[in-house]
Protein backbone atom coordinates (compact mmCIF):
# COMPACT_ATOMS: atom_id res chain seq x y z
CA UNK A 1 0.00 0.00 0.00
CA UNK A 2 1.50 3.70 -0.36
CA UNK A 3 0.12 6.64 0.79
CA UNK A 4 -1.82 8.15 -1.78
CA UNK A 5 -3.59 4.68 -1.30
CA UNK A 6 -4.71 5.18 2.14
CA UNK A 7 -4.83 9.45 2.49
CA UNK A 8 -5.72 12.01 -0.21
CA UNK A 9 -2.36 13.46 -0.15
CA UNK A 10 -1.49 17.46 -0.56
CA UNK A 11 1.45 19.47 -0.72
CA UNK A 12 2.40 22.84 -2.39
CA UNK A 13 2.99 23.76 -5.61
CA UNK A 14 4.14 26.84 -7.56
CA UNK A 15 0.78 28.32 -9.21
CA UNK A 16 2.72 31.11 -11.14
CA UNK A 17 6.32 33.05 -10.50
CA UNK A 18 6.30 33.72 -6.71
CA UNK A 19 2.61 32.07 -5.98
CA UNK A 20 2.28 28.87 -4.49
CA UNK A 21 -1.23 26.90 -3.68
CA UNK A 22 -1.85 23.90 -1.83
CA UNK A 23 -3.26 20.92 -3.92
CA UNK A 24 -3.53 17.73 -4.32
CA UNK A 25 -0.45 15.85 -5.26
CA UNK A 26 -0.66 12.75 -7.75
CA UNK A 27 3.14 12.82 -7.99
CA UNK A 28 5.68 12.94 -5.33
CA UNK A 29 8.84 14.64 -5.82
CA UNK A 30 11.55 16.96 -3.51
CA UNK A 31 9.60 18.67 -0.56
CA UNK A 32 9.50 22.45 -1.71
CA UNK A 33 11.32 24.07 1.37
CA UNK A 34 11.85 27.18 0.12
CA UNK A 35 8.26 28.29 -0.91
CA UNK A 36 6.69 31.48 0.04
CA UNK A 37 3.45 31.20 2.01
CA UNK A 38 0.99 29.95 0.06
CA UNK A 39 -1.92 32.03 -1.62
CA UNK A 40 -4.44 30.41 0.88
CA UNK A 41 -3.73 28.86 3.64
CA UNK A 42 -4.37 25.28 4.41
CA UNK A 43 -6.82 25.71 7.05
CA UNK A 44 -9.06 25.26 3.30
CA UNK A 45 -9.12 21.30 4.23
CA UNK A 46 -10.10 21.72 7.83
CA UNK A 47 -12.49 25.00 6.93
CA UNK A 48 -13.41 24.43 3.31
CA UNK A 49 -14.66 28.10 1.60
CA UNK A 50 -18.26 26.47 1.03
CA UNK A 51 -19.62 23.69 3.04
CA UNK A 52 -23.37 22.21 3.48
CA UNK A 53 -23.87 21.76 7.15
CA UNK A 54 -27.30 19.92 6.60
CA UNK A 55 -29.78 18.89 3.36
CA UNK A 56 -33.59 19.35 4.79
CA UNK A 57 -36.74 18.11 3.22
CA UNK A 58 -40.16 20.04 4.19
CA UNK A 59 -42.72 17.18 2.84
CA UNK A 60 -44.08 15.07 3.24
CA UNK A 61 -43.06 15.81 6.52
CA UNK A 62 -39.96 18.01 7.89
CA UNK A 63 -36.64 16.14 7.96
CA UNK A 64 -33.31 17.31 8.28
CA UNK A 65 -30.06 15.13 8.32
CA UNK A 66 -26.97 16.79 9.08
CA UNK A 67 -23.95 16.46 6.71
CA UNK A 68 -20.09 16.06 8.01
CA UNK A 69 -18.29 15.76 4.63
CA UNK A 70 -14.41 13.93 6.16
CA UNK A 71 -11.68 11.53 4.78
CA UNK A 72 -8.70 10.46 5.26
CA UNK A 73 -6.21 13.28 4.80
CA UNK A 74 -2.21 14.47 4.61
CA UNK A 75 -1.34 17.81 4.31
CA UNK A 76 2.70 17.73 3.16
CA UNK A 77 5.01 21.17 3.76
CA UNK A 78 2.93 22.88 6.06
CA UNK A 79 5.04 25.84 7.45
CA UNK A 80 5.50 26.91 11.69
CA UNK A 81 2.67 29.84 11.20
CA UNK A 82 0.21 27.30 9.60
CA UNK A 83 1.06 25.09 12.37
CA UNK A 84 0.25 27.26 14.71
CA UNK A 85 -2.58 28.73 12.71
CA UNK A 86 -4.57 25.33 12.80
CA UNK A 87 -3.79 24.91 16.07
CA UNK A 88 -5.44 28.51 17.11
CA UNK A 89 -8.24 26.80 14.69
CA UNK A 90 -7.91 23.73 17.24
CA UNK A 91 -9.15 26.27 20.24
CA UNK A 92 -11.87 28.44 18.25
CA UNK A 93 -14.08 25.15 17.22
CA UNK A 94 -13.57 23.16 20.44
CA UNK A 95 -14.11 25.54 23.03
CA UNK A 96 -17.43 26.45 24.15
CA UNK A 97 -19.13 24.15 21.18
CA UNK A 98 -17.27 21.84 19.28
CA UNK A 99 -18.05 22.38 15.48
CA UNK A 100 -18.47 18.51 14.69
CA UNK A 101 -17.92 19.69 10.76
CA UNK A 102 -14.34 21.13 11.61
CA UNK A 103 -13.59 18.30 14.15
CA UNK A 104 -14.28 15.19 12.04
CA UNK A 105 -11.72 16.70 9.48
CA UNK A 106 -9.15 17.69 12.10
CA UNK A 107 -8.88 14.08 13.46
CA UNK A 108 -8.51 12.49 10.23
CA UNK A 109 -6.06 14.95 9.12
CA UNK A 110 -2.18 14.19 9.39
CA UNK A 111 0.12 17.03 8.76
CA UNK A 112 3.62 16.85 8.14
CA UNK A 113 5.24 20.31 8.71
CA UNK A 114 8.67 21.38 7.04
CA UNK A 115 10.47 24.33 9.34
CA UNK A 116 11.58 27.49 8.38
CA UNK A 117 15.18 28.68 9.22
CA UNK A 118 14.92 31.84 7.86
CA UNK A 119 12.41 34.66 7.16
CA UNK A 120 10.56 33.04 3.65
CA UNK A 121 9.59 36.68 1.95
CA UNK A 122 9.74 39.87 2.90
CA UNK A 123 6.15 40.39 4.87
CA UNK A 124 7.03 37.43 7.45
CA UNK A 125 7.38 38.82 11.07
CA UNK A 126 6.24 35.19 12.96
CA UNK A 127 9.45 35.40 15.37
CA UNK A 128 7.66 38.61 16.69
CA UNK A 129 4.75 36.61 17.40
CA UNK A 130 6.07 33.11 18.26
CA UNK A 131 5.48 31.04 15.65
CA UNK A 132 8.86 31.00 13.91
CA UNK A 133 9.08 27.51 15.48
CA UNK A 134 6.74 25.10 16.22
CA UNK A 135 6.78 21.88 19.01
CA UNK A 136 3.33 20.86 18.53
CA UNK A 137 0.26 20.83 16.37
CA UNK A 138 1.99 18.76 13.87
CA UNK A 139 1.91 14.71 13.40
CA UNK A 140 6.05 15.20 11.35
CA UNK A 141 8.17 17.59 11.07
CA UNK A 142 11.13 18.22 8.89
CA UNK A 143 13.74 20.30 9.25
CA UNK A 144 16.43 20.72 6.19
CA UNK A 145 19.54 20.68 7.72
CA UNK A 146 21.81 20.24 4.33
CA UNK A 147 22.41 16.94 3.71
CA UNK A 148 19.31 15.33 5.44
CA UNK A 149 16.39 16.17 6.97
CA UNK A 150 16.12 16.42 10.80
CA UNK A 151 12.80 14.86 11.68
CA UNK A 152 10.67 14.71 14.72
CA UNK A 153 7.53 12.72 15.06
CA UNK A 154 5.15 13.70 17.21
CA UNK A 155 1.89 11.53 17.38
CA UNK A 156 1.46 7.40 16.94
CA UNK A 157 0.17 7.86 13.48
CA UNK A 158 2.95 9.81 12.14
CA UNK A 159 4.98 6.87 13.96
CA UNK A 160 3.40 4.92 11.50
CA UNK A 161 3.65 6.54 8.80
CA UNK A 162 7.22 7.41 9.71
CA UNK A 163 7.52 3.00 9.86
CA UNK A 164 5.76 2.24 6.81
CA UNK A 165 6.59 4.65 4.27
CA UNK A 166 9.77 6.04 4.49
CA UNK A 167 13.38 4.99 4.98
CA UNK A 168 14.79 6.89 8.52
CA UNK A 169 18.07 6.37 10.53
CA UNK A 170 18.78 6.99 13.75
CA UNK A 171 20.30 10.97 14.28
CA UNK A 172 23.66 11.53 14.78
CA UNK A 173 25.42 13.55 17.67
CA UNK A 174 26.50 15.84 15.08
CA UNK A 175 23.46 16.26 13.52
CA UNK A 176 21.64 16.71 16.56
CA UNK A 177 24.24 19.99 16.75
CA UNK A 178 23.62 20.99 13.21
CA UNK A 179 19.82 21.55 13.73
CA UNK A 180 20.34 23.45 17.33
CA UNK A 181 22.55 25.64 15.65
CA UNK A 182 20.41 26.52 12.74
CA UNK A 183 17.38 27.11 15.04
CA UNK A 184 19.37 29.47 17.17
CA UNK A 185 20.76 31.51 14.29
CA UNK A 186 16.35 31.66 12.70
CA UNK A 187 15.89 34.12 15.58
CA UNK A 188 18.41 36.73 14.38
CA UNK A 189 17.43 36.66 10.54
CA UNK A 190 14.16 38.20 11.29
CA UNK A 191 13.90 41.75 10.79
CA UNK A 192 10.35 43.05 10.37
CA UNK A 193 9.14 42.83 13.59
CA UNK A 194 7.07 44.96 16.42
CA UNK A 195 8.25 47.57 18.45
CA UNK A 196 7.41 46.04 21.35
CA UNK A 197 6.61 42.77 23.32
CA UNK A 198 3.70 40.67 22.16
CA UNK A 199 2.46 40.24 25.15
CA UNK A 200 2.03 44.07 25.66
CA UNK A 201 -0.28 44.35 22.42
CA UNK A 202 -3.63 43.58 24.41
CA UNK A 203 -3.49 46.63 26.62
CA UNK A 204 -2.01 48.97 23.67
CA UNK A 205 -5.06 47.74 21.36
CA UNK A 206 -7.69 47.96 24.81
CA UNK A 207 -6.37 52.00 24.59
CA UNK A 208 -5.88 52.48 21.09
CA UNK A 209 -9.94 53.26 19.94
CA UNK A 210 -9.22 57.10 19.25
CA UNK A 211 -5.60 56.38 17.80
CA UNK A 212 -5.67 58.23 14.68
CA UNK A 213 -4.21 55.53 12.81
CA UNK A 214 -7.79 54.29 12.26
CA UNK A 215 -8.80 57.63 10.36
CA UNK A 216 -5.78 57.21 8.49
CA UNK A 217 -6.64 53.62 7.39
CA UNK A 218 -10.34 54.35 6.75
CA UNK A 219 -9.14 56.63 3.89
CA UNK A 220 -6.97 54.18 2.50
CA UNK A 221 -8.45 51.02 2.67
CA UNK A 222 -10.78 49.49 0.00
CA UNK A 223 -13.15 47.30 2.14
CA UNK A 224 -12.22 44.71 -0.04
CA UNK A 225 -12.00 41.61 2.43
CA UNK A 226 -8.87 40.21 1.00
CA UNK A 227 -7.01 40.19 4.42
CA UNK A 228 -9.87 38.10 6.12
CA UNK A 229 -9.83 35.72 2.97
CA UNK A 230 -6.04 34.85 3.03
CA UNK A 231 -5.84 34.68 6.83
CA UNK A 232 -5.12 31.45 8.45
CA UNK A 233 -6.39 32.09 11.77
CA UNK A 234 -9.69 34.13 10.59
CA UNK A 235 -12.70 32.04 10.82
CA UNK A 236 -16.02 33.60 10.49
CA UNK A 237 -18.59 32.45 8.21
CA UNK A 238 -22.17 33.15 6.97
CA UNK A 239 -24.61 30.51 7.10
CA UNK A 240 -27.13 30.18 4.44
CA UNK A 241 -30.14 28.25 2.92
CA UNK A 242 -30.03 26.85 -0.61
CA UNK A 243 -33.61 25.63 -1.88
CA UNK A 244 -33.65 23.22 -4.37
CA UNK A 245 -36.47 24.20 -7.38
CA UNK A 246 -39.32 21.93 -6.15
CA UNK A 247 -39.36 24.72 -2.77
CA UNK A 248 -39.48 21.30 -0.67
CA UNK A 249 -35.76 20.43 -0.22
CA UNK A 250 -32.72 22.04 0.15
CA UNK A 251 -28.99 22.43 2.04
CA UNK A 252 -27.97 24.55 4.65
CA UNK A 253 -24.44 26.07 3.92
CA UNK A 254 -21.76 27.93 5.51
CA UNK A 255 -19.23 30.10 3.40
CA UNK A 256 -16.57 32.23 4.74
CA UNK A 257 -16.96 35.69 5.54
CA UNK A 258 -15.02 38.52 6.40
CA UNK A 259 -15.03 41.52 9.24
CA UNK A 260 -13.60 44.37 6.86
CA UNK A 261 -16.62 43.83 4.64
CA UNK A 262 -19.34 46.31 4.74
CA UNK A 263 -22.37 44.49 5.97
CA UNK A 264 -20.80 42.36 8.11
CA UNK A 265 -22.27 43.80 11.64
CA UNK A 266 -25.50 44.71 9.85
CA UNK A 267 -28.26 43.46 12.54
CA UNK A 268 -32.01 42.54 11.50
CA UNK A 269 -33.10 46.47 11.92
CA UNK A 270 -30.55 47.63 9.73
CA UNK A 271 -28.32 49.58 12.14
CA UNK A 272 -24.37 48.78 11.05
CA UNK A 273 -22.38 48.71 14.24
CA UNK A 274 -19.13 48.93 12.51
CA UNK A 275 -20.34 51.43 9.26
CA UNK A 276 -16.89 52.82 8.65
CA UNK A 277 -13.25 51.10 7.07
CA UNK A 278 -11.98 52.57 9.99
CA UNK A 279 -14.04 50.78 11.91
CA UNK A 280 -13.73 47.28 10.78
CA UNK A 281 -10.15 47.43 10.66
CA UNK A 282 -10.20 48.51 14.14
CA UNK A 283 -12.18 45.40 14.89
CA UNK A 284 -9.70 43.38 12.83
CA UNK A 285 -6.70 44.61 14.77
CA UNK A 286 -8.44 43.50 18.04
CA UNK A 287 -9.64 40.62 17.49
CA UNK A 288 -6.13 39.50 16.45
CA UNK A 289 -3.93 41.23 19.27
CA UNK A 290 -6.38 42.18 21.93
CA UNK A 291 -10.41 40.05 22.49
CA UNK A 292 -9.04 36.61 21.13
CA UNK A 293 -5.42 36.75 22.43
CA UNK A 294 -6.74 38.24 26.10
CA UNK A 295 -9.13 34.97 26.28
CA UNK A 296 -6.84 32.29 24.57
CA UNK A 297 -3.67 34.27 25.95
CA UNK A 298 -2.16 34.14 22.70
CA UNK A 299 -1.41 36.28 20.04
CA UNK A 300 -4.19 35.36 16.75
CA UNK A 301 -1.50 36.84 14.53
CA UNK A 302 0.45 34.07 13.39
CA UNK A 303 3.33 36.34 11.31
CA UNK A 304 2.47 35.15 8.01
CA UNK A 305 2.42 38.60 6.41
CA UNK A 306 -0.77 36.85 4.01
CA UNK A 307 -3.00 40.50 4.81
CA UNK A 308 0.05 42.69 3.63
CA UNK A 309 0.90 40.88 0.57
CA UNK A 310 -1.99 40.73 -0.67
CA UNK A 311 -3.51 43.80 0.46
CA UNK A 312 -4.49 46.26 -2.85
CA UNK A 313 -3.26 49.19 -0.76
CA UNK A 314 -0.10 48.07 1.01
CA UNK A 315 -1.82 48.22 4.54
CA UNK A 316 1.18 46.37 6.11
CA UNK A 317 -0.10 44.47 9.59
CA UNK A 318 3.29 45.36 11.07
CA UNK A 319 3.17 48.90 10.18
CA UNK A 320 0.12 49.15 11.94
CA UNK A 321 1.13 47.94 14.68
CA UNK A 322 4.01 49.90 15.09
CA UNK A 323 2.01 53.01 14.52
CA UNK A 324 0.10 52.22 17.90
CA UNK A 325 2.74 51.58 19.45
CA UNK A 326 4.05 55.03 18.67
CA UNK A 327 1.09 56.59 19.20
CA UNK A 328 -0.02 55.14 22.48
CA UNK A 329 0.37 57.08 26.04
CA UNK A 330 0.22 53.60 27.45
CA UNK A 331 3.72 52.65 29.28
CA UNK A 332 4.67 49.29 28.53
S1 LIG B 1 -3.44 38.76 10.37
FE1 LIG B 1 -2.19 38.68 8.48
S2 LIG B 1 -0.13 38.10 9.17
FE2 LIG B 1 -1.54 37.65 10.86
S3 LIG B 1 -2.08 35.49 10.57
FE3 LIG B 1 -3.67 36.69 9.50
S4 LIG B 1 -2.92 36.87 7.37
FE4 LIG B 1 -1.17 36.18 8.62
S1 LIG C 1 -7.00 43.81 2.07
FE1 LIG C 1 -6.42 45.95 2.50
S2 LIG C 1 -7.93 47.18 1.37
FE2 LIG C 1 -8.77 45.10 1.50
S3 LIG C 1 -10.05 45.15 3.38
FE3 LIG C 1 -8.02 44.38 4.00
S4 LIG C 1 -6.92 46.23 4.66
FE4 LIG C 1 -8.70 46.95 3.47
Amino acid sequence: MNLKEEFTVYGVKQKEEGFYVFHEIVEFSDPLDNYKPTILPPKKYLFPQQETLLRFNTEPYPEIEPVIESKKQLIFGVRPCDIHGISLLDKIFTTDHEDVNYTHKRKNTVIVGIDCLKPCYEYAYCESVGCSEVDEGYDIMMTDIGNSFYTSIKTTIGDEIAKKYSKFVNVKEEDKDTFLKLRKKRKERFEKKFKTDVSNLPLLFQNADKDPIWDELNDKCLGCGRCNIVCPTCYCFDVFDCMDLNMTSGERCRQWDACTLKDFAVVATGENFRPTRGHRLRHRFNRKFNYLMTKYNTSFCVGCGRCSRSCPVDIDVVETVNAVIKNSKVDV
